[in-house]
């Protein structure tokens, strides 16, 4: 396991040196199969594979998470070793955010919407420790997941914008069987929260069935029923959902298919003290 950064770059220099690629998976741990299908996409387009396991208290708002953020160390040491044993790095926040730090990188356009105005200052955080994490790793792809769609498009932005050195891959959204998208924080489900959970995949089937069978082109008509769908009967309230340009991720009223050739479908909803998100991509 490396700890600091000079360990993780000698690491990624050292399998350079040999000829190798190095594939890199960022998470905050509490790992599951999502992030065990970066792992294996890093696995078999790279030569050797690095996991960070990091809870970034810069993505954080006060108000947010980080501290009942679950930790469990052990475990997901224990199920990396079972998902091809790749090398490990898992930095202190002394060692990410030493005395006198004072550097923040701040992403515009894509990050400002959805999560950015219910997160203010998630995505600086989240940006400023990927490209901490990627100046250390050096690596020649980076793996993410579709689960958390803005910040691959706040990654890949600052990726272009700042030259930086890395292919972005982006691996699909794993559910659970019910469609639940998995997610670190579903284990703050109570049983009966977990079970109305099933409304958010629920919700987007039923976006892309208007969309894709119905031809509903008014995006309000979209979210009156995706709100419909994972309001009745539940304790969720919905942060937002909405139609988006997937690239751009500006919010769109009509899904014109003359002018767009897909569209991204973004929603995020509280329920009890959980907040989840979850995200489709349809094809026009
Ligand atoms: P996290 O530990 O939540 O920061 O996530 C680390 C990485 O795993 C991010 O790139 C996430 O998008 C990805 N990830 C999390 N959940 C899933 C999922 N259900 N399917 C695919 N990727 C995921």
């Amino acid at each position: 396991m490396l700890t600091t950064i000079d360990e993780l770059r000698n690491w990624s220099n050292e399998q350079h040196a040999a000829g190798l690629t190095v594939g890199f998976v960022p998470t905050m741990g509490a790992l599951h199969e999502g992030h065990l299908s970066l792992v294996k996409a890093a696995n078999e387009r790279c030569d050797k594979t690095v996991v960070s396991v990091f809870v970034n208290p810069a993505q954080f708002a006060p108000n947010e998470d980080f501290h009942k953020y679950p930790r469990p160390l052990e475990n997901d040491l224990k199920v990396l070793k079972s998902a091809g044993a790749p090398e490990v790095f898992v930095p202190s926040v002394a060692e990410m955010y030493p005395d006198g730090f004072d550097a923040s990188v701040h992403i515009g356009g894509v990050s400002q919407p959805f999560e950015g105005q219910f997160r203010p200052v998630h995505f600086s955080g989240v940006a400023t420790v990927v490209l901490k994490l990627f100046n250390a790793g050096q690596a020649d792809i980076a793996f993410f997941g579709q689960k958390d769609y803005q910040q691959v498009c706040v990654v890949r932005k600052m990726v272009s914008d700042l030259n930086v050195p890395v292919k972005i891959a982006v691996c699909p959204i794993v559910r659970e069987p019910d469609g639940l998208a998995m997610s670190s924080r579903n284990r703050y489900l109570s049983a009966e929260h977990r079970r109305q959970a099933v409304v958010l995949s629920r919700s987007l089937a039923e976006a892309e069935r208007l969309i894709s069978v119905k031809k509903e082109q008014k995006v309000k008509n979209i979210v009156a029923a995706m709100t419909k769908t994972i309001c009745t009967d539940t304790d969720f309230t919905v942060d937002y959902a909405a139609v988006a340009d997937p690239e751009t991720l500006r919010e769109l009223d009509i899904i014109d298919p003359l002018k767009h050739s897909a569209v991204v479908i973004l929603l995020a909803a509280k329920i009890g003290t959980t907040r989840l998100i979850d995200n489709a991509v349809i094809e026009l």
